[in-house]
C-alpha cells in the first residue's frame, strides 16, 4: 500500500497567499474525522476515530464493528458531503479508496461518467443506461446540466473547433471490453445529432456498422471486441456541419481468420454472410452454412448468445448501401469472404517420406478457384510448390504439410487483410465528397488499451508499444506542457511527479539497439529462430533497467502501466509476415478484379521495403510488420499532435462482462494504469484557466465599476480580480498570462451574462 502521505488538504493556510496542503492525517486524528481503515491487506473499511491512546487509534466502522489500528493503517476518508462528487479534483483528500469509493457510489446509482480534472472517466455499465438519445442530446447542447458526459466532452470539442478553427482529437483508451467502441459511437452520435443537414451525418454512423462486421469478433472478454485501432476524422463546414470524413485503421489482427482460441469466433461477417445471405447469393457463392468452413468451426464457438447473425446481414446490407457501396463491390467484398472460407476446406496429403504434399481434389479447391476467377491447376501449383534459384535454373520444389498449410493460412490471411483495406478505402472514397484540409475536424481515436495476460505474444508487443507511445502524447499534454506553461510564465509552481514513459519509449525505439530494431535485424536472417532473437535481446539489453530476460526466450519489459513477460514462440514469423511469390503471381493472374488489384497492392508493399528487409525475405520483399506499424503510429502521433485533445478513460468495473458488478482491484489497478490520480493531483493544484492580461481586461474590464488609473491591461486584470473579490490563492499573474484555479470565472461569466 502507499504510504499515507503526501495527500493533500483542502485546508489551505493563506501563507503568503498560496495554499499549502497539509500533511491531512494529523488534521484527521485531531478532529477524529472520518477514515478508511484497512485491517487486513484485501480491504479498505469506511470507519469514524473514537479515541487515540498512545499509537492505538479505535475505530467505529459503519457496520457498527469497533477497530483498534495504529495511524499507519488508516488513511483520511471525505466527509459525507463530498459522497459521489461528479469531478475528482473536488475531493479533499485523495487517496486510493476515496477515489474507488467515489467512483463506486457514482457507478450503483447509473452515473458511469465522472471526471478526473480534464479527463473524462467512464465505467463500463454492461447494460443500458438511461443517459443518451434526443433529449440528452437537447439537454448538453443547451447546456441544461453539467453532469460528465461523452456528449459534454464532444461538445466542448465541437464549439471550439468552430471559435478557434483549431482540429480537435477526442482520445479514447482502455482495456479490451472497457467501452472504447460503444464511446466513441456515442460521441459520433453526438456529432452527427449537431452537424447532421444532408445525409452525410447517417453515411458516417453506418460505416460503423460496415467495419464492427468485419473488423470486430467475440473473444472471451468481449462479444464484440474490435480487433483493429482506428481513427475517425469527421469534417465540418463552416457553419458546423458534416462535410465528410475519413477513416485511418490499425494493425488488423489477421490471424484470427485462420486461427484462434477455442470459444471465440472470427470475424463478425463470415457468420452473418453464412446465415443472412439470400438463396440467390448462397448460389453465386456456393455458400453452405458456417459449420461446414473448417476456418470457423474450429474454435468451437458459432454464436453469441442474443445476437441474431442473418438480422444483423441484413443491417449490413443497408449500412452497405447508405455508404452508397455499388452492388457490384458488395458482391465482390461477399466472393472474396467465400474464398477465404473455402480456402479453409482444402486439405493436403502426404505423397512420400521426407512429408511432401499434394493438393486433395475437394470441394473447398474447386470453389475457391472459381470465386478466385482462376484455374484449378494455378491453385494447386500457388499452395503445394514452391520456386528456387539453384544457379541459372529454377527448380520447381514441393512444399511440406506444414509448409503447405502455411501457405494456404498465408494467402487466406492476406486476402482478408487486403479486403478490410479495401473496403475502408471504399469508404473513404465515399465519405470523401466536400472533405477539404479545413481547420475544422473532429478525430475520435478508438484503439487497443494495455494488454497483459498469463501468455502475451507479438500482437501485445505491438499493442502495448502503442500505447506507450499514446501515454507519452497523453503525459506530453496533461503534465509537462501544462507544467511548463507555468515555468514559463514565471509564475509560483511545485512540479507534480508522473510516471515519464521515455525510457521505456525508447527501449523499443532506439537504433541500433532497441527491440524494434533488434527484432527486425533478426528477422532478415534466415537461419534465425525465436530463440536465437530471445538470445540476442538478453546480450544486447540485459543492462536496460526495463528490461528483463528470461527463461525458454521469454523477455519482461517494465511498461508504464506494469511488468509483462513476452514470450518470443511466433514473433519471427508474424513479424516477416510472408507471402509466397506463388501467391502473390496467382493473385495477379486471377480473372476477376479484386484479387487483381491486391496483388497490385502488394506488389506496390514490397517496393516500398526498407533496406534492411531488401536482401532478407527470399519470397515476400516487403516491410516488416513492426516496421509498418511503428510508421504508421508516428503518422497518427504527428496528426494528433495537430489537435487540441480530449481525454477518456475506459474503465472495465469486472472481468464477467456483468452489469452491477465493481470489483476494487481491477478498478485501481487500470486508474493507475491511465494516470488518473496524478491527473487529479495535477488540476486539483494547478490553474486550468489562463489568458493573456489582454485577453482577460478586454473581456472582462467592462465590468469593472469605476474606473482605474492606468490603462494597461494587466492594471485592469487585477482591478476586476479585486472587484470581484477572487482570493488570491486562486489566481496568479504570469509575465503575459492570468492562471486561475477551476470555477474562478465562473463568477465573472455569470456578471457578464447577467449585463446582457
Ligand atoms: P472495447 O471497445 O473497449 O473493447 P466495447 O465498446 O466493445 O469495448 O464494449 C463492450 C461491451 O460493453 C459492449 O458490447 C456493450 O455491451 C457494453 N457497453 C460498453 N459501453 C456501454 C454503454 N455506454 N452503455 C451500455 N453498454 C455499454
Ligand atoms: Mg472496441
Amino acid at each position: 500500500k502507499e504510504p499515507p502521505s503526501p495527500y493533500f488538504s483542502s485546508a489551505r493556510s493563506k501563507r503568503n497567499g498560496k495554499p499549502v496542503f497539509t500533511d491531512s492525517m494529523d488534521y484527521v486524528l485531531q478532529k477524529k474525522l472520518r477514515v478508511w481503515c484497512s485491517a487486513s491487506d484485501e480491504k479498505w473499511e469506511l470507519g469514524q476515530i473514537q479515541s487515540i491512546s498512545g499509537d492505538d487509534v479505535e475505530i467505529h466502522l459503519v457496520n457498527g464493528e469497533v477497530l483498534t489500528l495504529p495511524p499507519e493503517r488508516l488513511l483520511p476518508a471525505n466527509p459525507d458531503i463530498l459522497d459521489g462528487v461528479d469531478d475528482l479534483i473536488q475531493m479533499s483528500y485523495l487517496n486510493e479508496p476515496s477515489v474507488l469509493y467515489n467512483l463506486q457510489y457514482r457507478y450503483s446509482r447509473d452515473l458511469i461518467y465522472t471526471k478526473a480534472g480534464p479527463v473524462l472517466i467512464a465505467i463500463n455499465p454492461l447494460k443500458e443506461v438511461p443517459l443518451y438519445g434526443k433529449d440528452f442530446i437537447r439537454k448538453y447542447r443547451q447546456k441544461l446540466t453539467n453532469d460528465p458526459h461523452v456528449y459534454a466532452i464532444a461538445d466542448i470539442a465541437f464549439n471550439e473547433m468552430l471559435r478557434d478553427g483549431i482540429n480537435q482529437s477526442i482520445i479514447i483508451s482502455g482495456e479490451s471490453g472497457a467501452g472504447k467502441t460503444e464511446t466513441a459511437k456515442i460521441a459520433m452520435q453526438y456529432l452527427a445529432a449537431l452537424g447532421g443537414a444532408n445525409g452525410m451525418e447517417s453515411e458516417v454512423l453506418q460505416t460503423n456498422v460496415i467495419l464492427e462486421a468485419l473488423g470486430n469478433a467475440k473473444t472471451s472478454r468481449n462479444d464484440n471486441s474490435s480487433r483493429f485501432g482506428k481513427l475517425t476524422e469527421m469534417h465540418f463546414s463552416e457553419t458546423g456541419k458534416i462535410c465528410g470524413a475519413k477513416i485511418q485503421t490499425f494493425l488488423l489482427e489477421k490471424s484470427r481468420v485462420v486461427r484462434r482460441a477455442s470459444g471465440e469466433r472470427s470475424y463478425h461477417i463470415f457468420y452473418q454472410l453464412c446465415s443472412g445471405a439470400s438463396p440467390l447469393h448462397r448460389k453465386k457463392l456456393l455458400l453452405r452454412d458456417a459449420n461446414y468452413y473448417n476456418y470457423l468451426k474450429q474454435s468451437a464457438c458459432l454464436r453469441i448468445d442474443g445476437v441474431d447473425d442473418a438480422k444483423r446481414f441484413s443491417s449490413l446490407l443497408g449500412a452497405l448501401d447508405i455508404v452508397q457501396i455499388s452492388g457490384e463491390n458488395q458482391m465482390e467484398l461477399f466472393s472474396m469472404l467465400a474464398v477465404v472460407l473455402w480456402l479453409g476446406n482444402i486439405s493436403f496429403s502426404v505423397i512420400d517420406n521426407e512429408s511432401h504434399v499434394e493438393v486433395d481434389s475437394n470441394e473447398g479447391l474447386v470453389n475457391a478457384a472459381k470465386l478466385l476467377g482462376c484455374s484449378v491447376p494455378q491453385l494447386v501449383i500457388a499452395l503445394s510448390t514452391r520456386k528456387i534459384q539453384a544457379g541459372k535454373e529454377n527448380i520447381v520444389q514441393r512444399l511440406t504439410l506444414t509448409q503447405a498449410i502455411d501457405a494456404r493460412d498465408a494467402l487466406a490471411k492476406s486476402i482478408y487483410a487486403h479486403l478490410f483495406d479495401w473496403i475502408v478505402e471504399q469508404i473513404n472514397d465515399s465519405l470523401g465528397t466536400g472533405r477539404q484540409r479545413t481547420r475544422r475536424s473532429i478525430s475520435i481515436l478508438d484503439i487497443y488499451g494495455f494488454e497483459s495476460f498469463n501468455k502475451n505474444g507479438f500482437e501485445q508487443f505491438c499493442i502495448n508499444y502503442a500505447n506507450e507511445r499514446l501515454q507519452q502524447h497523453f503525459n506530453r499534454h496533461l503534465f509537462k506542457l501544462e507544467q511548463e506553461e507555468y515555468l514559463d510564465d514565471g509564475i509560483d509552481w511545485a512540479s507534480v511527479e508522473f510516471v515519464d514513459n521515455t525510457d521505456c519509449l525508447s527501449l523499443f525505439e532506439k537504433r541500433p539497439l532497441g527491440l524494434l530494431s533488434l527484432l527486425d535485424e533478426e528477422s532478415t536472417f534466415p537461419k534465425a529462430t525465436d530463440l536465437s532473437f530471445a538470445n540476442k535481446l538478453k546480450q544486447h539489453l540485459s543492462g536496460n533497467p526495463g528490461f528483463k530476460g528470461e527463461q525458454d526466450g521469454a523477455f519482461k519489459i517494465c511498461h508504464y502501466a506494469g511488468e509483462v513477460s513476452y514470450d518470443t514462440t511466433g514473433f519471427l514469423e508474424k513479424n516477416r509476415d510472408p507471402l509466397h511469390s506463388e501467391s502473390i503471381q496467382l493473385l495477379s493472374s486471377c480473372k476477376s478484379d479484386l484479387p487483381k488489384d491486391f496483388a497490385s497492392v502488394m506488389i506496390a508493399d514490397s517496393q516500398n521495403k526498407s533496406t534492411l528487409s531488401r536482401h532478407l525475405f527470399v519470397d515476400s520483399q516487403k516491410q516488416s510488420v513492426v516496421n509498418k506499424f511503428k510508421a504508421q503510429l508516428f503518422k497518427l502521433m504527428q496528426q494528433l499532435e495537430n489537435t487540441s485533445p480530449h481525454f477518456i478513460r475506459c474503465i472495465q468495473p469486472n472481468n464477467k462482462q456483468r452489469p452491477r458488478q465493481f470489483e476494487h482491484d481491477l478498478v485501481l489497478h487500470q486508474l493507475k494504469c491511465c494516470g488518473v490520480f496524478e491527473v487529479v493531483r495535477i488540476s486539483r493544484a494547478g490553474y486550468p484557466t489562463r489568458m493573456t492580461h489582454q485577453q482577460f481586461a478586454e473581456r472582462y474590464g467592462f465590468l469593472l465599476s469605476h474606473s482605474v488609473a492606468s490603462q494597461n491591461p494587466l492594471s485592469i486584470s487585477v482591478a476586476v480580480l479585486q472587484q470581484f473579490s477572487i482570493p488570491p490563492e486562486m489566481y496568479q499573474v504570469g509575465y503575459t498570462k492570468l492562471f486561475l484555479r477551476t470555477g474562478q470565472v465562473a463568477a465573472l461569466e455569470n456578471a457578464k451574462n447577467r449585463m446582457f
